[in-house]
C-alpha cells in the first residue's frame, strides 16, 4: 500500500496561515504600516482603492531592503528581527514572526520596490500566490513601496466574504488611526480613492490627536502625566462634554502598542462617573509605560489583549492618574477615594494641589468652557407627553379596524384577530407600565413601553421624505465625527432624510444639521443620534433586519415612552388603538410579545378553579 501522509505544498501552508495573519484588508494594512515602522520610516503614505479589496500601498521612506532580502522577505519565518530565543524577552519592535508578507503574498498580487540608501538601483519584485513572477532592478527612491492588488483573489470564499466597503474602509481607518496616534512623530498620509483622507505632519501628541480625532476637540483635551518607577501614564482625556455614545475615542497603549482592556477601559470609566451620564463613554488616548517583564502582550500578531502582572496596581493608578487629571481642571473634586497601600504613595496621590494653582485652573479657559456646557449635559427634561400623543391622530379608541390573522400566535387561551366588539372601553393602568383593558370575556394585558415601539416602528417604515414633516432648527448645529464614525454615518444620511431629518455634509468628517423630525425634542438631537450610531456599530443584533428597519428600530426604541410614566386615560386609549391600527401589534421588531390575552379560561385557572 502506498504511503497516504504529505506535506502541504509551501502555497497551500502559507495561505491557510494566511487566515489567521490576514482577516480582511485592514489585517494587511496593519502589517504594512507597523513593518514601516521597524524599518525606522521617517514618513509614510498609505493609498487605498476600493476599500483595500483592489489596492493597499504602503510607501514609507524606512531603511529598504538588499535584493536577496526582498526576496526573502517573502518566505515564512523570514524576519530580520529575531535571531535567538532570547531576543523574544528584549523584543521593542512591532512584528517578528516573519509571518505577514509570506501570508499577504500567498493571498494577493504582490509589487514591491525597495532601496536601501547606500544602493544605486532598487530591486523590484512581483510575486503572486507565493511564486515569484519577476525580479529586477529599477529605479526607486529610498525605502521600500509594497503594493497588494487584490487581496484573497485566489480565495474567493475569503474574498465573498468581506463585508461592504463601509465596513472594511471603517476597519483600516481604525488600524491607522492606532498607528497613527502611537507615532505622532512619523508623517502619516492616506489616500482613498484618489481623495487625501489624512495628511498629517511629524508634531506632538496633542497635534496627532487633533489631526486624527477632530480639530474641534482643540479647547476640551485634558493632558494626563504620571510618570512613576513602576509604571507610567501619559495622553489626553476628553472633558465631560466630548464623552460620546459611541465607543469610537477610547485608545489605550501599552508601551506604545494599541490594546483592548475592558479592565483599563473600566478604570477610565469609573473616574468619570460623577461627570458623565451612564452610558456615555469618555474620550481617551492613553499610553501606558510599563517594564515588558511584568505585562504579558499576547504574541499572537493579531490579538490586542494584555495581561499586567499586578492588574489591581495598575487599575487603581489608571484611576488615580485620571481622578488627578480631572481635578486638575477642576473638573472632578481633587482626590476623594481610598487606595490601596501600594499605590498611595505615587504622585498620583500625593502631589500637593495648591490654592494657587487651583485659582490658576480656574481662570483657565478649559475650565470654564468644562463647567458651563458640562452642565448642559445634565440638564435632560424626562418626556413630555404631548409630544407622542401628537404623533397619532385617531377618532376613539374603539375604532379600530378588525386585525388580520396572523401565523404567529399568542401563548394565552385565545387566537388573534381580535374582535373589536370584544372590547370595552374600560382601561387602566398599573405600576406605570401596563395597561389593562377589558374585553368581554377577560382582559389584555399591554406593555406601554413596547406598544409603543411597535407603533413607532411601523409609522417609520411608512413614512418617506414627502411625508415626514421636519422642523428646522433656529441656530444649524455642527456634528463633528470620527473618520471612521463619519464613513458609517454618510452610509446612513438618505435614511435620516427620508424620516425628517435635514443633515449635509459639510468637509472633513463634520456634517450640519439644519433640521429634525417634527417629533425630536430639539436639545436631543445629538444625543439621539450619536446612540443611533452606536446600534449600528453593534452589527450582531441578531434580527434578520435590513439596514433601514434597524434604523427605524433603533429610533423607536430610542423615542417609546418608557416604564414610569403615568398615562391618562385618553392616551391610553390613544396607544391602544394605534398598536390595533399596526400590521403586527403582537410583537415588538425585535420579537417581544406586546401584550398576553387572558380569556374566561384564563381568569379560572389563575384562581385555580379549573
Ligand atoms: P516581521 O515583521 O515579523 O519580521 P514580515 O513578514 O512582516 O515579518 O517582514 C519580513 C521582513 O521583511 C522583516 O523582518 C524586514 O526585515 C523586512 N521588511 C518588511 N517590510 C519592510 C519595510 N517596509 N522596509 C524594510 N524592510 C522590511
Ligand atoms: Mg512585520
Amino acid at each position: 500500500m502506498s504511503e497516504i501522509i504529505s506535506l502541504l505544498p509551501d502555497h497551500i501552508a502559507n495561505q491557510i496561515a494566511a487566515g489567521e495573519v490576514i482577516q480582511r484588508p485592514a489585517s494587511a494594512v496593519k502589517e504594512l504600516m507597523e513593518n514601516a515602522i521597524d524599518a525606522g520610516a521617517t514618513r509614510m503614505h498609505l493609498i487605498i482603492r476600493d476599500a483595500g479589496k483592489e489596492l493597499i500601498q504602503l510607501i514609507d521612506d524606512g531603511k529598504g531592503m538588499s535584493p536577496l532580502d526582498a526576496r526573502m522577505c517573502f518566505e515564512r519565518h523570514a524576519t530580520s528581527k529575531i535571531n535567538t530565543i532570547e531576543d523574544l524577552f528584549r523584543i521593542r519592535t512591532m512584528g517578528f514572526r516573519g509571518e505577514a508578507l509570506a501570508s499577504i503574498a500567498a493571498v494577493a498580487q504582490v509589487e514591491l520596490k525597495t532601496r536601501r540608501p547606500d544602493d544605486e538601483v532598487a530591486t523590484l519584485l512581483v510575486v503572486e500566490n507565493s511564486q515569484v513572477r519577476k525580479q529586477e532592478i529599477c529605479q526607486a527612491p529610498v525605502g521600500t513601496n509594497l503594493s497588494i492588488k487584490n487581496l484573497f483573489f485566489n480565495v474567493p470564499a475569503r474574498r465573498n466574504f468581506l463585508k461592504s466597503a463601509s465596513t472594511e474602509m471603517r476597519h483600516i481607518l481604525d488600524e491607522f488611526t492606532r498607528i497613527a496616534l502611537a507615532f505622532p512623530e512619523i508623517a502619516f498620509r492616506l489616500t482613498n480613492n484618489q481623495t487625501d483622507v489624512f495628511n498629517l505632519e511629524s508634531g506632538k501628541l496633542k497635534q496627532r490627536v487633533l489631526g486624527l480625532l477632530g480639530q474641534q476637540l482643540n479647547t476640551k483635551l485634558v493632558p494626563v502625566d504620571e510618570p512613576t518607577d513602576l509604571v507610567s501614564i501619559r495622553g489626553f482625556i476628553g472633558a465631560p462634554d466630548t464623552a460620546a455614545r459611541t465607543r469610537g475615542n477610547q485608545f489605550f497603549f501599552v508601551n506604545n502598542r494599541f490594546i483592548r482592556s475592558h479592565y483599563l477601559n473600566h478604570a477610565v470609566s469609573q473616574a468619570y462617573s460623577d461627570l458623565i451620564e451612564k452610558d456615555a463613554f469618555p474620550l481617551f488616548v492613553l499610553f501606558v509605560d510599563i517594564d515588558p517583564a511584568r505585562v504579558d502582550i499576547n504574541v499572537h500578531p493579531t490579538k490586542q489583549e494584555i495581561k499586567f502582572e499586578d492588574e489591581r496596581i495598575v487599575y487603581s493608578f489608571v484611576h488615580a492618574a485620571i481622578r488627578h487629571a480631572l481635578s486638575k481642571y477642576s473638573i472632578a473634586p481633587s482626590i476623594d477615594f481610598s487606595l490601596d497601600a501600594g499605590i498611595t504613595s505615587l504622585p498620583a496621590v500625593t502631589q500637593p494641589f495648591t490654592t494657587n494653582k487651583q485659582t490658576e485652573t480656574k481662570e483657565d479657559y478649559l475650565f470654564q468652557s468644562f463647567t458651563e456646557k458640562g452642565k448642559a449635559h445634565f440638564l435632560e427634561k424626562s418626556g413630555d407627553t404631548r409630544e407622542w400623543k401628537s404623533l397619532y391622530k385617531i377618532q376613539s379608541a374603539l375604532e379600530a379596524p378588525p386585525h388580520e390573522s396572523s401565523s404567529e400566535s399568542v401563548s394565552s387561551a385565545e387566537t388573534l384577530p381580535l374582535q373589536q366588539e370584544e372590547f370595552k372601553s374600560t382601561f387602566l393602568q398599573i405600576n406605570q407600565a401596563y395597561l389593562v383593558v377589558s374585553t368581554r370575556y377577560g382582559f389584555l394585558l399591554i406593555d406601554q413601553q413596547l406598544a409603543h415601539q411597535r407603533i413607532l416602528f411601523e409609522q417609520f417604515r411608512k413614512s418617506t421624505a414627502s411625508t415626514q414633516v421636519s422642523q428646522q432648527l433656529l441656530v444649524p448645529q455642527t456634528l463633528g465625527f470620527s473618520p471612521a464614525d463619519s464613513i458609517l454615518f454618510t452610509e446612513l444620511l438618505p435614511d435620516l432624510l427620508e424620516i425628517g431629518y435635514v443633515i449635509e455634509p459639510f468637509g472633513q468628517d463634520t456634517f450640519i444639521l439644519q433640521g429634525l423630525p417634527a417629533d425630536v425634542k430639539p436639545g436631543d438631537e445629538k444625543r439621539s443620534l450619536e446612540k443611533l450610531l452606536e446600534s449600528f456599530k453593534q452589527e450582531s443584533t441578531g434580527l434578520k433586519l435590513d439596514r433601514r428597519e434597524r434604523l427605524y428600530l433603533t429610533l423607536a426604541t430610542q423615542r417609546s415612552i418608557t416604564h414610569g410614566k403615568s398615562l391618562g386615560i385618553e392616551e391610553m386609549q390613544e396607544l391602544f388603538a394605534a398598536l390595533f391600527r399596526c400590521e403586527q401589534p403582537m410583537f415588538t421588531p425585535g420579537g417581544k410579545k406586546i401584550f398576553a390575552k387572558f380569556g374566561a379560561q384564563d381568569l379560572e385557572k389563575l384562581l385555580q378553579h379549573s
